[in-house]
């Protein structure tokens, strides 16, 4: 599944290379060419990685980082700092403000693909291709099937995706605005019942053969996707 990237660079050759690599490797790029702007783009829709140069006009991609680590809905994006400077001490900097990885100018396009691949398969599973398997169910972005024990069932591509995230974010609780995020991509125009009416149709397909146990509610929280069976009080 491609992933959406965003791309801080305030250089527009830079950018324009970048992006075109990208492109190429099948990725969604959105581009930036500052933190303020970078910010109203995040402050609409999550993107799944963000490469960010350190050097920008106005707010540094070092204060950017912080910012987004510091805000709860922002701190879990992977971020792959660009930087022109190669000196130990930035790098140490950079990675404690929580960059992921740090890319220094000029890199290969090949090395910038396959340090975001990486990335991305820690830190998204949800944007990979790698088939994921949990609970007797077994997810296959590269065919787009999903099978329990062995029996294929018939999805949506909205509940395709949202089985795919919970899938890969098992036993965690993900509030509704959560999964409009990440599933959605649109926390800001989608209402939350959305997501209510997606996971009672997911539920729906995975309940004949008894796998909608699998896809909880916690009550005033959201959803969570758990092979463990929920607590119940114990019978007296
Ligand atoms: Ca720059």
């Amino acid at each position: 599944m491609p992933a959406n990237i965003l791309l801080v660079e305030d250089e527009p050759a830079i950018q324009e290379l970048i992006a075109a690599n990208l492109n190429r490797a099948g990725h969604h790029v959105v581009r930036a060419a500052d933190a303020e702007s970078a910010q109203r783009i995040v402050r609409e829709a999550l993107p799944d990685l963000i490469l960010l140069d350190w050097m920008l006009p106005g707010a540094s991609g070092i204060e950017f980082a912080r910012r987004l680590r510091a805000d709860e809905r922002t701190r879990a994006i992977p971020i792959i700092m660009l930087t022109a400077r190669g000196e130990e001490q930035d790098k140490v900097t950079g990675l404690e403000t929580g960059a992921d990885d740090y890319i220094t100018k000029p890199f290969s396009p090949r090395e910038l693909v396959a340090r975001i691949k990486a990335v991305l398969r820690r830190r998204a599973p949800q944007t990979t291709e790698d088939a994921v398997e949990l609970g007797g169910l077994r997810l296959d972005p590269g065919t787009h099937r999903v099978t329990a024990e062995g029996k294929v069932l018939t999805l949506g591509p909205t509940e395709f995706r949202l089985l795919h995230f919970l899938m890969t974010h098992p036993e965690r609780v993900h509030s509704r605005a959560q999964l409009l995020d990440q599933v959605w991509g649109d926390h800001v125009f989608v209402e939350e019942r959305t997501v209510d009416v997606h996971i009672r149709r997911l539920r729906s397909v995975l309940e004949p053969d008894g796998f909608d146990a699998l896809v909880q509610t916690v009550r005033g929280s959201g959803y969570r996707f758990s092979t463990q069976t929920p607590q119940v009080p114990a019978a007296r």
